[in-house]
This record gives C-alpha cells, sequence and structure tokens, in this order.
C-alpha cells in the first residue's frame, strides 16, 4: 500500500487500485502528484493493492472490497491490506476509483445517499448515482462518508481521463482544490434490487443498456443462444456479458432525482420512526 499524506492529520482521501487490474485510478492519483497542486486542506492518496496492481491481476487471494474490514492477522493478502486500508481511511470522507466492463460513462455508487454522500455526489461528473445498500458485505463503501466512483470501460483511456475528473471534482467538492470545474448536477439515483445469475455457458451477450428501463417482455441477456426475457420492468446496473464470473450484474429501480433523495434522505435523518419504514431487503 503506498500512501501520500499532505498536511496533518488529513480527513479526506482519495483511493486507487482496490483492484489491480483497473489501473486508471492509480494513474489518475500519480498523474495529479507527478506535479502536486497547493492543497488548501490536508488530503491523503492510497494505491491500496500494490502487488495486485504490479502483476496485473484483480486481486492475490480474495477480492479487497468484499475482505472489509478485514483482519491483522488474516491468512489472505487482501484480508490484511483491507484492516490496514480501513485504519488509515478511519474518519475520513473517502472517494474511491473504479472502473467497469459495463459502462462506459462515470457513475457512482453509494451505500445510502445520505447528507455526507449526496453532497459529495452533487458535485461529481457522473451519469447516475447507486444505492447498493442491499448487497451490503465487505465492501468500502459499507463504512460512512465513502463514495466509490466507476470511471468508465476498465483500461480504456476514457476511464483514465474521467478519473482524473472525478478526481479533480472530489477535491473542490471536499475543499481541498479551490472550485473552478463547477460540474456534476441533479443526476438520477437508483437503487440495486436484485441479482442476475447467469447459468454456466460459453458465451454470453447483454442486449440493453445500463441504466435504461427494460420492459416486461424484452429479451435482455443470453448464455450459450438461450434468451433471458425480462418478467418485471428494471433496470440494468453495472450489467455486462464477462465482468462477472456468475452473474451478468444487477437490476435495479429508480428512486428519483439526486436533490429529492438528498432531501427525503435528510427528513428521515431528522425524525425517528424512519429507518422502520424501509422495507427490510432495502436496509
Ligand atoms: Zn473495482
Amino acid at each position: 500500500m503506498r500512501i501520500r499524506e499532505f498536511g496533518d492529520d488529513p480527513d479526506v482521501a482519495v483511493v486507487a487500485g482496490i483492484h489491480g487490474d483497473e489501473p486508471c485510478g492509480p494513474e489518475a492519483v500519480e498523474s495529479l502528484l507527478a506535479d502536486p497542486p497547493t492543497f488548501g486542506r490536508p488530503v491523503k492518496f492510497v494505491v491500496a493493492n500494490e502487488t495486485a496492481l504490479e502483476r496485473g491481476v484483480r486481486y492475490l487471494d480474495e477480492d479487497l472490497n468484499r475482505a472489509f474490514p478485514g483482519d491483522a492477522e488474516a491468512e489472505s493478502h487482501e484480508g490484511r491490506l483491507a484492516k490496514r486500508l480501513l485504519a488509515e481511511l478511519d474518519g475520513c470522507t473517502t472517494l474511491a476509483l473504479h472502473s467497469t466492463q459495463s459502462y462506459a460513462g462515470p457513475f457512482a455508487l453509494v451505500d445510502t445517499v445520505d447528507p455526507a454522500t449526496a453532497e459529495v455526489c452533487a458535485d461529481l461528473p457522473v451519469d447516475a448515482v447507486v444505492e447498493t445498500d442491499a448487497y451490503a458485505g465487505g465492501r468500502l463503501i459499507d463504512y460512512p462518508r465513502t463514495v466509490e466512483v466507476e470511471c468508465g470501460l476498465q483500461w480504456s483511456e476514457t476511464a483514465a481521463a474521467n478519473a482524473r475528473e472525478l478526481v479533480t471534482a472530489f477535491l473542490e467538492a471536499t475543499d481541498v482544490l479551490p472550485t473552478e470545474s463547477g460540474v456534476g448536477g441533479d443526476v438520477p439515483v437508483f437503487r440495486l434490487t436484485d441479482r442476475v445469475p447467469k447459468a454456466p455457458a460459453a458465451d454470453y451477450e447483454v442486449f440493453v443498456d445500463n441504466f435504461e428501463r427494460v420492459e416486461p417482455g424484452v429479451p435482455f441477456a443470453s448464455a450459450d443462444g438461450e434468451e433471458r426475457v425480462a418478467e418485471n420492468p428494471f433496470y440494468p446496473i453495472l450489467m455486462s456479458a464477462t465482468g462477472y464470473e456468475d452473474v451478468f450484474g444487477y437490476a435495479g429501480e429508480r428512486v428519483g432525482r439526486l436533490a429529492d433523495v438528498a432531501t427525503r434522505a435528510d427528513r428521515r435523518g431528522s425524525t425517528s420512526a424512519t429507518r422502520q419504514d424501509v422495507p427490510a431487503n432495502h436496509r
């Protein structure tokens, strides 16, 4: 793990290289720090899984982004790394950089939209925000004040360029850098509701676009030519032919626009009976 700290006791952090086969984040951090600007507030930059990056693999022993909180005595490299990384990020507002095989544009993932995550997301140049709380467990975004961004397609030049823009926008959103770009906006918020499994096959296809509503009766994917047809309307999220081993990706619902969702979350936070209104599988 490589850490560069500017100023005393930073409470803002950028994390890259959680997955060793996603070079866009580490490249963005390296290019910014090759000639670091003057930071107006303490900040730290972490390149997490250096060994996996050097080898060009996603991980050595297990997926780091399913290994939190980790354990100093863990048998796996990522289990021990997760523990050290969490300690490093304790108390920080954190941006974690990723890339994907599912969608070319940048989008953000949060556990839930709350005042802290909404404030960051509103200033990021993203197409959408995704709430992942239905699938919490072992992920860095399960922790407070953490936003993940998918910068674009894995290994693409566009993802690398997007990563640089996202880092700058995040540093502006957190007052580490003076606000110049003024990007971001009132983007749609989606919530993961279901995994979309795929049967073992040699050849997979996905026919639909992520974040575009799929109507019932529409074939959305195939495994060795056998079509999967939508039973209910849904929004494909993180869906791709080969991105994951055992799922095409996720189905989701559209929750609303970021400003409205943030306002609702704010109201929920200030009344006590609220969490019970949320269906159990969405907690
Ligand atoms: Zn990743």
